[in-house]
């Protein structure tokens, strides 16, 4: 028990000595710290949604922000204020066509979820793409509120609502300074330089203490970003103080970001199960104990599930592991970036005692297992 604390009492030691050093973090260093990617839907030259794609999150400080927008705009999208009611422009508009975000251009909303609810904002029932808008918890003005941003550059656009009309009975209660709107016969202005990126994919993957796991991914042709991060548990629990104290459902997750015509999911899996963690140990990897250091593969469709499901299979089969697999199989809810010192870590501190001992042995092992795979090799 002693040695499996011992990664937990390092780790807060070296969290504390980072803050210690640079001061505890604020909520904007925090948002410069999360992933420079999102994926989120866009449309291409034709006007056609595709995706999910990775787009470069927008990040500008306060005073680009306050030069950039018209002064109401900023007011409700970067300072969280809400427009009078029935003031909107686009409050009353019946014409077919995408709402997008005000601030970067990210579609949101189509005509067609909007309805007329008699609140005084233009409201919908639903987003254009899941991907595209974030729920975040609002306690602000005394209330529990579900607020709604951006996906990619993190403007205020409303609230959501269990009061919507069929099929999703919700309202999405939006600021019409919030969005711009681009008519049905234009939607070709809306292209993305994203759409006609290569089209990346996700995983999201927990086997253990994360700077390990994104280490070994970050040496693959193919991997674009590695972030760490936490997933399985609520925003609010989304940090490293409540995460490694086991108190809340996470667990410590990598996301790669990853070019399926280059690297596919088949193989992301067998690094994963072969190489990058122990699939056999329950709640636990090493000298890591606890839940948040759980096997478990964040599914993002069916099809994946499915995927994993016969390859566990197979590997049982093959009698590789002389103990049952106990990878867990959990749906991807949302994934949420670790605190700016964890990414990257292994890379920024290979000297570490805990990075050498159990880091750097399993990147030599992938870069032994898959030489001719490695970013670099063949260009
Ligand atoms: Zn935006």
């Amino acid at each position: 028990m002693l040695v499996g604390t011992f990664c937990v009492v390092f780790m807060m030691l070296v969290a504390g000595c980072v803050e210690g050093e640079s001061g505890p973090q604020s909520m904007s260093e925090r948002n410069e710290a999360m992933a420079s990617t999102v994926m989120v839907r866009v449309f291409n030259k034709d006007g056609e949604l595709v995706g999910p794609v990775s787009s470069d999150r927008v990040v500008k400080s306060d005073e680009q922000w306050a030069s950039e927008l018209p002064r109401q705009v900023y007011e409700v999208t970067r300072r969280d204020g809400t427009e009078r009611a029935g003031t909107g422009e686009l409050l009353n508009n019946k014409a077919e066509g995408v709402y997008s975000c005000a601030c970067c251009g990210l579609p949101l909303f189509r005509s067609e979820a909007k309805y007329e609810s008699g609140t005084g904002w233009p409201s919908f029932y639903e987003p254009i793409a899941a991907e595209n808008v974030v729920d975040k918890k609002d306690t602000s003005h005394g209330m529990v509120r579900v607020e709604n941003e951006c996906a990619r550059c993190g403007a205020h656009l409303g609230h959501v609502f269990p009061d919507g009309p069929r099929p999703t009975g919700l309202r999405y209660c939006m600021n019409s300074v919030s969005l711009v709107f681009t008519p049905a016969d234009e939607l070709g202005s809306l292209a993305d330089p994203a759409a006609e990126a290569p089209l990346l994919r996700s995983a999201v993957f927990a086997g253990g203490c994360f700077w390990c796991t994104e280490a070994v991914y970050e040496q693959l042709e193919g991997v674009h970003e590695v972030v760490s991060g936490y997933a399985g548990g609520e925003a609010r629990t989304a940090n490293y103080a409540q995460v490694s104290a086991g108190r809340t459902d996470h667990a410590e997750v990598i996301r790669i970001t990853y070019d399926p015509a280059v690297i596919d999911y088949a193989m992301l899996l067998e690094v994963f199960f072969t190489v990058a963690h122990d699939p056999t140990q329950l709640n636990r990897q090493g000298p890591d104990v606890g839940r948040q250091y759980r096997s478990a593969v964040f599914y993002q469709s069916e099809e994946e599930r499915a995927r994993v499901e016969a390859y566990i299979e197979e590997l049982e089969a093959s009698g590789r592991f002389g103990d049952p697999i106990v990878t867990t199989l959990e749906p991807l809810e949302q994934f949420y970036a670790a605190e700016a010192y964890h990414q990257d870590f292994v890379e920024q501190n290979p000297m570490q005692p805990y990075v050498r001992q159990q880091a750097l042995p399993k990147v030599d092992k992938v870069r032994r297992k898959y030489e001719s795979r490695l970013k670099g090799v063949g260009q």
